[in-house]
């Protein structure tokens, strides 16, 4: 099957969904194309009516169907059949999400949808494997801890990986058997959809999921302040997070996890295996042209390997092939918007004003659409915006230190603690700087998540609270009930 496709042709379901159907909306919210700069249409927007609505068919869906009180196994083999039908959609959910975001077609199977796919598995089956526990007490008592769902999970997410962010969300949330209100990205809003109609296919009951579209300041809000939510998930930017903890502590007390920003360090070493380092820091700069939470975008290298490993990305950087979303072929997505572009200018104009080496790239490219060239930046300060702001596109900055000390106070950002890179052959050094680094995740030669999803994922300082994947986010989804019964 060729995965090509005429974005024009695709039929949007423009509405949202709640209560197990498409509820049509008229789109508000002006809606562009990343490849081409054309309209992809427009996004309803949720109103606190609309919300409401969605809040209260989730509340009676969790009564009416028992979702979180079903044998825990009944669960896990609805979401399998769900994640077998995800796996299946390529033609439909794949094209919803190549035709507004910046996610290349070629990549949407085997990454967007097949990740997902798997970690809606593997949350599955942690619906009948973990439980609460019996604890030790006087003889004449019984004392639990009892392991309950915590009701409606209000879930909002990004556009850099739409499919995939939704994943994280309802894959545990509706293991730990809670309903889901999420409200999507409005520049990616469609996949989410497809993603709850085809949990309606596999048998997950009407309600459980429903999904709202619409911005953050009146959809998202109305969310975060519903006093029928439950809990907060969300995943996004530092600033929005600091607004929902603002709004959540205005309207009442309810748990966020927030999953939020990174300026995540990549830690080069002068024993390391060079051309894998550059394998690596590429990869993770270049995929999805650098809109990635987890985006290794400052390289701190130890001096005497420094031009080895420029050489090498450079090489990595210049070979990139731009393509549209909806065509197979390219290997190099846009950026989002035309504001995104303007915004990268700025702090790469300003970092060469204060002094900056730009060793490729700089500016846009030469084609329709918001593709900005591979950039490295070398001779940036510790201070340049370049170096402490989350950029979320394709540029790195390229520093060098003289000892491991100074590897470790280079690498300490004074805000975010997303994720770190280290690349040596010492495993002292290793674990040394794994235990220097103030962050959520340190990946040591290799750079990325795996597929094991049972390792949590989750920020250190403002990067965010609490993990994604993993045990960690199935039990972030239960509340726990001490029990004490004298006999
Ligand atoms: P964003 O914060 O602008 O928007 C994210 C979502 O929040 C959107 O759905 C938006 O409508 C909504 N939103 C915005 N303001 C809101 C408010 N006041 N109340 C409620 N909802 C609100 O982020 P973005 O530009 O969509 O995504 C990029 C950001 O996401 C980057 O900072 C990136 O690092 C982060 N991100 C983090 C992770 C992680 O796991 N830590 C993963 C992916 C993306």
């Amino acid at each position: 099957m060729t995965l090509s496709f005429d974005p024009g042709s695709l039929a949007l379901p423009v509405g949202h969904f709640i209560g197990g159907r498409l509820i049509p909306a008229e789109g508000v919210i002006p809606m562009q194309r990343p490849s081409d700069g054309e309209s992809a249409g427009f996004c309803p927007l949720a109103d606190a009516g609309i919300v409401d609505q969605a809040v209260e068919n989730a509340r009676a869906a969790l009564k009416s169907s028992g979702w979180g009180a079903v044998a825990p196994r009944d669960r896990t083999r609805a979401m399998q059949a769900w994640a077998d039908l995800i796996e299946a959609d390529v033609a439909v959910l794949g094209r919803l999400e190549a035709v507004s975001s910046t996610r290349l077609i070629s990549q949407v199977p085997p990454f967007d949808i097949g990740v997902t796919a798997e970690q809606i598995r593997f949350f599955a089956e942690l619906a009948d494997k973990e439980c609460g526990a019996l604890v030790p007490t006087r003889d004449a008592s019984l004392g639990m801890i009892m392991d309950e769902p915590i009701g409606v999970i209000g879930a909002i997410t990004p556009w850099n990986f739409p499919i995939t962010m939704a994943g994280w969300k309802l894959g545990p949330a509706l293991a730990a058997g809670n309903a889901v209100v999420l409200k999507p990205s409005e520049l990616t809003p469609w996949s989410a959809i497809r993603l709850a109609e085809l949990a309606v296919k596999a048998g997950i009951p009407a309600g459980i999921i429903n999904i709202v579209l619409g911005d953050g300041p009146v959809t998202g809000n109305a969310l975060t302040g519903h006093p029928g939510v439950g809990k907060v998930s969300f995943t996004g930017s530092t600033g929005a997070g600091q607004a929902i903890m603002g709004n959540v502590a205005r309207t009442g007390i309810k748990p966020v996890t927030l999953e939020l920003g990174g300026k995540s360090p990549q830690v080069v070493f002068a024993d390391a295996d060079i051309a894998l380092a550059a394998r690596c820091i590429a990869g993770s700069i270049l995929f999805n042209a650098g809109q990635a939470c987890v985006a290794g975008s400052r390289v701190l290298v130890e001096e005497s390997v420094a031009p080895a490993l420029a050489d090498a990305l450079i090489a990595h950087f210049t070979a990139v092939k731009p393509g549209k979303t909806w065509e197979e072929g390219g290997d190099f997505s846009p950026v989002i918007s035309s504001r995104q572009i303007a915004r990268m200018d700025g702090i790469i104009g300003a970092a060469r004003d204060q002094g900056a080496e730009v060793l490729t790239g700089g500016a846009q490219m030469d084609r329709p659409g918001y593709y900005y060239q591979p950039t490295i930046l070398a001779g940036v300060t510790q201070n340049s915006p370049a170096v402490t702001e989350e950029i979320f596109g394709p540029v790195l900055t390229f520093q060098t230190f003289a000892s491991d000390d100074q590897a470790l106070q280079m690498a300490d950002h004074p805000t975010y603690g997303l994720c770190s890179g280290v690349y040596t052959k010492d495993l002292s050094r290793a674990v040394r700087m794994t235990r220097g680094i103030e962050a959520g995740t340190i990946w040591v030669n290799r750079y990325g998540r795996s597929r094991d999803h049972v390792l949590p994922t989750g920020g250190y300082k403002s990067s965010g609270i609490g993990k994604d994947l993993g045990r960690e986010a199935y039990h972030a989804n239960r509340r726990s009930k001490s029990v004490l019964i004298d006999l």
